[in-house]
């Protein structure tokens, strides 16, 4: 396995202190307290104009809400940097690119990133085109604000960065890594009000349990996500699985 490497992550947000308890529990907790992951945050307002520290305005041509202002953003993003050299920047925003298993994979092999994180009607444009160096959505759907899409963005790239998970293992069958969602999981007790556990995990077969494993996973990833199988069509493999009977997503094996 790869030494760890490290993944230092600089946040900046109004509102810090909503990452409290999320960067001090269970894995990423433990990750920061051994320094394989280091977390900053930097709050705009620290950098706001004027007496009252302003950070937004009314937006240009009229319409609901208010603004986060350029400037503010501009001097802690720029603040950051001078202190700590440059990251890889991430605004995030519902119109940036769906993140997606692949996005943070790329995204864990990175040294510094920078998540730049909305809030109110949203964001000057002039960061997006100044400080950008993507834009990410965490989905189809509006936050107030984009602490919690930055959780989910350090939450999904962390995991990956060596030595965060435990065992290597645990990532790689994970779903969406090889484009199908991950088989049924079962644990004790081997019955629970009529619901067996199917007797193939109970056998000690490991390569029927792998082969069990495969198929279930293909069968979920037709029956709930028939879309990554048009980006990941079944395999030779796969289909060699189900031994002439109809392979989901598939035709009928040979
Ligand atoms: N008016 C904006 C629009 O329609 O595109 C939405 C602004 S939203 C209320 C405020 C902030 O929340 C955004 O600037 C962004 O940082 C964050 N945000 C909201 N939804 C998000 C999503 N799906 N993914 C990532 N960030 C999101």
């Amino acid at each position: 396995m790869s030494e760890p490497t490290g993944l230092h992550v600089e946040i900046v947000t109004l509102f810090p202190e909503l990452f409290d308890s999320f960067l001090a529990a269970s894995l990423l907790g433990k990750a920061i307290a051994s320094g394989i992951v280091r977390v900053d945050r930097t709050n705009p307002r620290d950098f706001g104009l004027g007496k009252h520290r302003s950070v937004d305005d009314t937006p240009y041509g009229g319409g609901p809400g208010m603004i986060l202002r350029v400037e503010p953003l501009a001097a802690a993003i720029d603040h950051v940097e001078t202190q700590r050299g440059r990251a890889h920047r991430i605004l995030l925003s519902p119109q940036g690119l769906p993140l997606r298993q692949a996005k943070a994979a790329e995204l864990a092999t990175r040294q510094r990133l920078m998540l730049i994180c909305g809030r109110y009607e949203g964001v000057d444009e002039r960061v997006a085109s100044l400080y950008a160096d993507e834009i990410l959505s965490i989905g189809d759907y509006v936050l107030s604000g984009g602490e919690v899409a930055a959780a989910v963005v350090i939450e999904v790239v962390t995991r990956l960065v060596p030595g965060v998970v435990g065992q290597s293992e645990s990532i790689e069958d994970e779903s969406f890594s090889s484009g199908r969602l991950e088989y049924p999981q079962f644990t004790r007790p081997p019955a629970f009000r009529g619901l067996p556990v199917p007797p193939v995990l109970l056998s000690g077969d490991h390569a029927e349990i792998e082969r069990w494993r495969r198929q279930e996973a293909l069968r979920r990833t037709h029956e709930r996500r028939p879309d990554l199988l048009v980006a990941h069509p079944v395999t030779e493999v796969e289909s060699r699985l189900f031994k002439g009977k109809s392979v989901p997503g598939g035709g009928k094996s040979g």
